[in-house]
């Protein structure tokens, strides 16, 4: 099935927003074992015509987002009836919606809100319980020029996310056809680059019928993207975790850090770090995940020398002697970060994020990081990940948590 997006709002070209759509529906498409042929972003106004009209020659199904606001320039809905040849008319239940979310809000509606409730003749509304701007189905029966489905859907994504997930997945579901719907799959690795899969696994995927398969690299990350029925899925893992099982973040496309929170809840641990170079980051990222309030204890930014001995109680002469970037003051900081916490599994991190500050034996992109558990050993290791600030402190964070990933499974 050939989906295309249009995705209108000049702001999206004069670089004032994100065009967050594109990468969303994506997604979401994916999961439901279908895809984007084509996405194309127009400005505000007569532009989106062009677009529409060869969109439709084209595609089974168009989703347009945008537009659909009270304003001058928002005119998808009239240029889509234009376009389809189809008469707007006043829908009487929209515009009950409409006045019913004014009232409820008290506020009055006002006329230029009025064309938010014209829908092409024959075509859905659909309901919008966040905004204003319902959303419009035109099913592809109703197209005299092609025979393609159209969705407009409003721009903000509040209403626009429970729109699709409500309204238009199970229409496109209807329209696909069940049997048509693949399952689709990211196994994530780390440790391993691209590289490793082309020489590893990628001549044996290759040869699995019905198959088809795909790697996108991130810092610290390869995802392998598995699109096939139940039976080539498991085909396809099975081949892939011979190779790399040790390297697997998960099979399910969760993140390191939902993994990580998965393992220690399941193992009833509570976690805690100490981070220099990181500043936090690998704190910010465990608690980005729902529910790690009952695993996360502590996070500590010990940044400069002096938080390093007052927080976590590395001696300063220790400092002085090895440097803050060592491993004797990695697994002080892990040793303390434990102690101070009373958690069960602590990791530190200390490195020289650059651009200045490195030496010979210790270059820009040095780090130790160091895992500690209750009750059992410290380890540490060396990381080099010579890269500008900001990719630094991702991948040092992700070695992080690989360890502590590693040491879980092994608990
Ligand atoms: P609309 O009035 O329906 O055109 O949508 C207006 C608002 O939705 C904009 O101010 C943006 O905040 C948001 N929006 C619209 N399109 C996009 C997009 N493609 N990506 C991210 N946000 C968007
Ligand atoms: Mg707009």
């Amino acid at each position: 099935m050939r989906i295309e997006i249009i995705n209108t709002g000049t702001e999206l070209l004069l670089g004032n927003t994100l065009n967050t759509h594109g990468a969303w529906f994506g997604r979401e498409l994916f999961q439901m074992g279908l895809r984007i042929s084509r996405q194309t972003t127009v400005p505000d106004g007569e532009a989106i015509r062009e677009s529409l009209e060869e969109a439709i020659g084209r595609a089974d199904a168009v989703i347009v987002t945008g537009g659909l606001g009270p304003t001058s320039d928002d005119i998808t809905r009239e240029i889509t009836a234009e376009v389809m040849g189809l008469e707007l008319i006043t829908d009487e239940a929209a515009l009950r919606s409409l006045e019913g979310f004014f009232t409820s809000r008290g506020r009055k509606m006002v006329d230029a809100n009025l064309k938010q409730a014209l829908c092409p003749v024959g075509a859905d509304i659909l309901p919008n319980a966040n905004g204003t701007a319902p959303g419009i189905y035109v099913p592809p029966r109703l197209n005299g020029r092609s025979n393609c489905a159209v969705f407009l859907l409003p721009g903000p994504p509040r209403e626009l996310y429970p729109m699709f997930h409500d309204e238009v997945a199970p229409r496109l579901r209807a329209l696909a056809g069940v049997e048509e719907i693949r399952e689709a799959v990211v196994l994530k690795f780390t440790g391993i680059g691209e590289s490793d899969f082309h020489h590893g696994v990628d001549a044996q995927l290759a040869a699995v019928p019905g198959l088809e398969y795909g790697y996108c690299a991130h810092i610290g990350e390869v995802d392998l993207r598995l699109i096939g029925d139940a039976k080539v899925l498991d085909v396809a893992r099975k081949i892939t975790l011979g190779q790399f099982e040790p390297f697997l973040i998960s099979d399910d496309g969760s993140s390191m850090e939902k993994t990580i929170v998965r393992l220690l809840k399941a193992r009833n641990m509570t976690f805690a770090t100490a981070e220099s170079c990181t500043g936090g980051l690998i704190a910010n990222r465990i608690t980005n995940v729902p529910g790690s309030s009952e695993v996360f204890t502590h996070g500590f930014v010990t940044y400069a020398n002096e938080a390093k001995t007052g927080m976590l109680g590395v001696p300063a002469e220790e400092i002085e002697t090895h440097g803050a970037v060592s491993e004797v003051v990695a697994r002080r900081m892990a040793d303390g970060a434990l102690r101070e916490s009373g958690a069960c599994i602590a990791v530190s991190v200390t490195g020289i994020a650059g651009p200045g500050g490195g030496s010979e034996d210790k270059p820009v992109g040095t780090a130790w990081v160091a895992v500690a558990t209750r009750g059992g050993s410290t380890e540490a290791f060396k990381i080099f990940h010579p890269r500008n600030r900001k990719d630094f402190k991702l991948a040092a964070s992700q070695s992080a948590l690989e360890a502590v990933r590693r040491r879980l499974k092994s608990i």
